[in-house]
This record gives structure tokens, sequence and C-alpha cells, in this order.
């Protein structure tokens, strides 16, 4: 079993105290995944500290030749994709082609990170005044506190990490405790691929140690955070006493509508993706879907049909569809929310209890699951469960639909499958949400686009795309004057 450590100012090195924590894998907990330092504040201040000074060479190294760095780390991660694909398997449990997707995702991050080093553009514009020149410039920030989940333990790292660094900014990282190892081989290839001493930092340890120490540090100048919107409440209040730059991508309550008009085994496809992939772990999981009343029974047999016969298992083995639960905390959720939806009167139809069977006694596995009969005004309808559990709403029209997706405190993703392409238009502008797809799953954001939510999933800023660019670089405006004498704008017109 391997021992790993945190990466702070050039070294490897333990946490101080020499805690540690194990990390196994939820397919089969008798498998210890690997140790991690529990480190504290402490480690903290010195990756900060060690951050802070890199940051005064590297703020001067050109962007293009940041990027060129980035590009080496795509090619490395190309060459360790499939050994990293294992490892996350192994340290969270979603299936191996959807871990080949988490890395994939991360190297087109690395390639579209590093073309934009030849393309951080700022603006010129005509000065008001003669024999004057107006630009705008973007320039780096400083110390980046980073803080991520175990859903997707690459893929987000990246989102964050690499525009950071190629907008001249420097690392403290922390990873979810669920994942620290698929985090700690990113710091590696950062590292393999010239990332210069005290850029990048990896501090293991809890959240409410680490995470909040990066957080309240007065030399950190900008944290990026995805997780839970209680977390990211917390983070945005502990923030603002300095008035950092924060940026929060936080939860979601996604939801599908299917009309009646639909190709129905086109919809069916996508919300058993949708539902049950990443064994529904994911900010853009399908936790509602919105039937149209015509095609109702008829699709609701269909999908439980096809539901029942998804095989749950150890991702790493072939015929597996949905892995395990990440923890026992989230599995117990899970049917929390199960006896939660029961009560309220919601009818169940599929699943609704913990998986068992050959293969499965040593996981936390919960049975893909799923409730008719759910009107808005539920639990099950309302907050975020966060696994593999359905919540089916019918609907009579497309405004009631709509009405319906957006009752909600969250808005990230959102999908609708109709063949009326003025009802999809209709929903491109009526849906409150950061992602809607049309005869699309609630899934699948790609590395370019701009991707966050509106309401409680976030406060605003979007990763991914040319929008990331914006939050980890500041905009400077410069005025040159070549008239030689003083010029008074608004004054001397
Ligand atoms: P979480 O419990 O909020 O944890 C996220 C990260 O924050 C982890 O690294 C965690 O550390 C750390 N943390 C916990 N408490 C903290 C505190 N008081 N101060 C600072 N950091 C703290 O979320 P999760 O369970 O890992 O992930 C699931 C949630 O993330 C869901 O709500 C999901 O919707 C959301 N999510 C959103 C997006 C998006 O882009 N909108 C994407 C993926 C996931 P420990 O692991 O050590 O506790
Ligand atoms: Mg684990």
């Amino acid at each position: 079993m391997k021992k790993y450590q945190n990466y702070i100012n050039g070294k490897w090195v333990d946490a101080k105290s020499g805690k540690t924590f194990e990390n196994r894998n939820p397919a089969n907990w008798d498998e210890v995944v690997g140790i991690f330092p529990k480190s504290s504040k402490e480690e903290v201040d010195e990756a900060v500290k060690a951050a802070r000074t890199a940051f005064e060479k590297w703020r001067l190294v050109p962007a293009p030749k940041r990027g060129d760095i980035l590009k080496t780390v795509g090619d490395i991660m190309v060459r360790r994709k499939e050994e990293v694909a294992m490892l996350m398997t192994r340290e969270m449990g979603k299936v191996l082609m959807e871990t080949r997707g988490d890395v994939q995702e991360g190297i087109d991050t690395a390639y579209y990170a590093a073309s934009e080093g030849r393309r951080l553009f700022g603006h010129t514009v005509p000065s008001e005044l003669s024999n004057k020149f107006n630009m705008s410039i973007r320039v780096p920030i400083g110390v980046a506190g980073i803080v991520t989940p175990w859903n997707f333990p690459m893929a987000i790292p990246t989102w964050k990490i690499f525009p950071a660094l190629l907008c001249g900014n420097t690392v403290v990282f922390k990873p979810a405790s669920d994942t620290p190892a698929t985090a700690t081989v990113l710091v590696e290839i950062l590292l393999e691929a010239g990332v210069p001493e005290g850029v990048v930092n990896i501090v293991h340890g809890g959240g409410s140690e680490v995470g909040m120490a990066i957080v309240d540090h007065p030399d950190v100048d900008l944290v990026s955070f995805t997780g839970s919107t209680a977390v990211g409440k917390k983070i945005s209040e502990l923030a603002s006493k300095n008035l950092k730059r924060v940026s929060l991508e936080l939860g979601g309550k996604n939801a599908q509508i299917v009309m009646d008009d639909a190709d129905l085994n086109l919809a069916l496809e996508g919300v058993l993706w949708g539902a049950f992939g990443t064994t529904g772990q994911r900010c853009t999981a399908t936790s509602r879907l919105i039937l149209h009343e015509k095609i109702h029974d008829q699709f609701v047999s269909m999908l439980v049909e096809r539901t029942k016969k998804l095989r749950l298992g150890d991702g790493l083995l072939p015929p597996t569809d949905v892995g395990p639960c990440v923890n026992e905390g989230q599995r117990n959720t899970d049917h929390s929310y199960v006896e939660i939806g029961l009560k309220e009167g919601a009818k169940l139809v599929c699943g609704g209890n913990i998986a068992t069977g050959a293969g499965l006694d040593k996981g936390w596995f919960y049975q893909p699951t799923i409730f008719t009969g759910v009107t808005p005004n539920m639990r099950i309808a309302k907050e975020e469960i966060f696994g593999p559990v359905l919540s089916v709403i019918k609907i009579k029209s497309l405004d009631e639909a709509i009405n319906v997706l957006n009752d909600t405190i969250y808005g990230l993703s959102s999908s609708i499958y109709t063949k009326n392409i003025n009802d999809a238009f209709r929903a491109i502008r009526d849906i409150k949400a950061g992602i809607t797809y049309i005869n699309g799953p609630t899934i699948g954001a790609e590395a370019h686009m701009p991707f966050g939510g509106v309401k409680q999933t976030g406060n605003g800023h979007r990763e991914g795309g040319w929008t990331v660019f914006e939050f980890f670089s500041e905009w400077k405006a410069v005025y040159v004057d070549y008239s030689g004498k003083l010029q008074k704008a608004q004054i001397d017109t």
C-alpha cells in the first residue's frame, strides 16, 4: 500500500504532526488505496508562503511559455491516461469508461489552456484625446487557493489549476479527502512537465482544517471552490472578510423534460445515463424527470425495465454499468431520502434499497431507484440527493414543465427532449439554468464551453471555456499619453 505526501515548496513532505488518514476502495472496503498526510494550518502557511515567493518569478514567464508547459502536461496525461483512470476507479468507484472520460477532460483542458497562452486577449480602444493610446491588459492576480470535490477527481482540479497557472498565478491545492491519490498524480504530472518549485503546492487533509485555513489565509488572493452549497456558503462568508475573489460551483437538482412528441428511445438513453451514470453523483446528474402526461405511463415502464437491467459492481470489471456510492455516508443519505420519499407519499417503482449479491457485499452499493407520483413540493423533488435516486413528475404542458423545472433553489443543468423547434427555443429562453441541452441528457459538458449555474448553484462565475480566464486574471486599464502635454479627460473636450 502506497504512502503519499504533501508537496510544498518543491519538496515531498509528511504532515509535521505525523498524522495520517487512509483512503479505501468504495467497491471493496478491505482495500486501502493509500495513506495520506492529515495536515493542518501549519502546512497551509508554508504552502502559501512558497506560492507567494514563487509568484514573483512565475508571473514574469511569458504566457505562451506557461502554455507550452501545459501542452506537455496534456501529453503526459495522454501517456498516463489508463493508469490514472484505474487508480481513480479504485479510489472513488465510478466505472472505468467514466474515469477515462474524466482524465480525457483534463487532457482537453490542458490543450485548451495551452492554446490560450497565445490568446489572452485584451482590448484596444480609441482615446477621446489626441495623441493618446488606450488599452486593457490581463494581469496575474497572485496565490490561488483551490478546493475540489471527489466526483471528478482529475477533471475539476484541472478546470481550475490549468487556467490559474496559464494566467500566471501560483497554486495551493486541497483535494477532497475521498480522492487524494488522483490529485497527487496530477501534481506529479505538473512537475514532470516543468512547473517550477513553489508554483504548485498540494496539502492533504480535512475540509474544516486545511480547506478553511486556505480560504482564511490573508495571503491567498483568490479561491476557486467546487462542492456543496452548504460549504460554499461558509467559504463565501469567510472569504468576504478580506473581499477575496471567490468562484463557487455548487449543488444542483437538474431535470430532464420529455414532451409527448419526443423520440422516446433517445430520451430513455438520456435519462439512464443522466440519472444513473456516476451512480447519480454528478453535480449535473438528472435527479428529476418531468414527463408529459400523454407518454408518462409508457415511458415509466420503458425506464423501469431498462433500469432493472443495469449491472452493479466494481467499476474495473467490464460488465459493470453502475459503481458504488463513494462512501458509507453517501449511501446512508441515499437511503434516508428513499424513506423520506415513501413518507411523502411518492410511489417507489424501482430499487429503493441497499444492493446485495455476488461481488457487492464489501462495497457501498445502492440500487438504482425511481419514484413516480412525485409532486414539486416534496423534499425528494427539491433537495440534492447526490445518489441514484430519480423523481418522476407528471405535467400537462410545456409551460407547466418549465415552471416545475425552475421550481428549485438550484440552476445548474437542464434538458428537454422534443421535436418541436418552437418548444425547444422557448425552453432555451425560459429555463433558468447555466446549461440547457436540447435532445441530450443533463450531463456532457465540453472543456471549451462555459460551465456553471445560476441561483444557489454558484456566485455567477463560469469555469471552462474562455470565461474561466476572466476569473483567474485581473483587468488593468492602461493609458499612454504621447502628446507631451497635460491632457485632461472630460475637461479638455
Ligand atoms: P463538499 O463536502 O462540499 O466538499 C468539497 C470540498 O470542500 C472537499 O475538498 C472538502 O474537503 C472541502 N471542505 C469541506 N468542508 C469545508 C470547509 N468547511 N471549508 C473549506 N473546505 C471544505 O462536497 P463533496 O461532497 O466533495 O462534493 C459533492 C458536492 O459538490 C455536491 O453538492 C455537488 O453538487 C457539488 N459539485 C458541484 C459541481 C459544480 O460544478 N457545480 C461539480 C461537482 C460537484 P473534505 O473532502 O476533506 O471534506
Ligand atoms: Mg475512497
